[in-house]
């Protein structure tokens, strides 16, 4: 594997522009007005479930409590809510960490996973649901345990060890599953090439003992810790191939991965490790390119960028307070996609012709 280059041009990012439907009264009306439009398809999201059958604790920094128990009911609850929707969701993207790290200290991960997969299969018998991997599951499972179990989404012959992948939306819209761990320290043996890499990289940017730490670094530069990772350049390149592909047959791409790419989308502690290449490789295709969806960071956020793509990260499902939940449903439309987010996350239209 060839080294990844890692550009430090801060410069190009737009400043923070708040979307017009950010605003949840806005977003009631037009929302009402859709309802009784069918249609092309719709689907749901959800991020960071982390689930655990675990007493609740703090997170790292101490400031959210993670309701380990508290997660699967609100996926239950998610579930029942696209049940009883008038138009039934074609399929679920569980955007990554679908269980928590404590999972595999309690020796309980394959425990802790099914519990949460029953969930859906009780209330979906045979709906797909698309898995993307977050950091979590790689504290869980190895990439190699994670290709040949139930959270392999995707067909990895060609791609493996990475797991990414195309989703059919309908004939004009397509998603782009990415790997934003292809390139990490996570779920690799120590003695791979790949780990070795990566520690290498981590090292240079972050003297800290612990590489999870990020004391001392600064702007976009906390994004170099060990539970992010970077997408590999055999998945850069095979982006490149299929956003050229969507753009020759006029198809749109919703782009998707448990990092986010934008850092006005989300805390800079979050962002992929090579977000700058990626975005400079969206823009190239504007036009093409609608959203980047992503989980990982709690607090989620939304940006729409210089060539309008909204990026859209979601709130976490382990850290919702008491009566509240986050997940969201895409309704695809002729002329926008209609992005109804529930409890956290709000709801954004993004304008499109398919
Ligand atoms: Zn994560």
């Amino acid at each position: 594997m060839s080294n990844i280059a890692i550009i430090e041009d801060e410069s190009s990012t737009s400043p923070p522009t708040r979307s017009t439907l950010a605003d949840s009264d806005i977003n009631g009306i037009l929302y009402n007005s859709n309802d009784d439009i069918k249609p092309i398809v719709s689907f749901g999201l959800i991020a960071d479930i982390q689930y655990a059958d675990n007493e609740d604790r703090y997170n790292f920094t101490k400031t959210q409590l993670r309701r380990y128990r508290n997660s699967i009911k609100l996926v239950d609850e998610a579930c029942k809510y696209w049940l009883n929707k008038k138009y039934p969701i074609s399929f679920i993207l569980q955007l990554g960490d679908i269980i928590d790290g404590i999972s595999f200290t309690n020796k309980a991960s394959v425990n802790d996973l099914n519990t949460v997969l029953q969930v859906f299969k009780t209330n979906f018998q045979s709906l797909p649901i698309y898995h993307i991997w977050g950091n979590h599951e790689l504290y869980n499972f190895s990439r190699r345990e994670l290709l040949n179990g139930s959270l392999c989404s995707f067909d990895t012959k060609i791609n493996s060890p990475g797991h990414y992948g195309i989703i059919e939306v309908c004939p004009n819209l397509r998603i782009i599953a990415l790997d934003t761990y292809e390139f990490s320290a996570l779920g690799v043996e120590k003695d791979s090439e790949v780990y070795i890499q990566a520690m290498e990289l981590l090292c240079k940017h972050n003297q800290n003992e612990d590489s999870n730490d990020p004391t001392g670094l600064r702007g976009h530069q906390r994004r170099f810790v060990q539970f992010n990772g970077g997408i590999s350049p055999k998945q850069f390149n095979w982006l490149k191939e299929q956003l050229t592909d969507a753009k020759n047959q006029n198809i749109k791409v919703i782009i998707t991965g448990h990092i986010p790419i934008h850092p006005s989308a989300c805390d800079a502690l979050d962002l992929l490790w090579n977000y700058k290449e990626v975005l400079d490789l969206l823009w190239t295709f504007e036009g093409t390119v609608l959203a980047y969806i992503a989980g990982h960071d709690h607090d989620g956020g939304y940006f729409r960028d210089r060539k309008n793509i909204h990026h859209l990260t979601l709130h976490a499902i382990v850290e919702c307070e008491p009566n509240t939940n986050s997940f969201a449903t895409v309704h695809v439309y002729k002329n926008s996609i209609l992005i109804v987010g529930v409890g956290r996350i709000g709801t954004y239209q993004i304008d499109c012709q398919l």
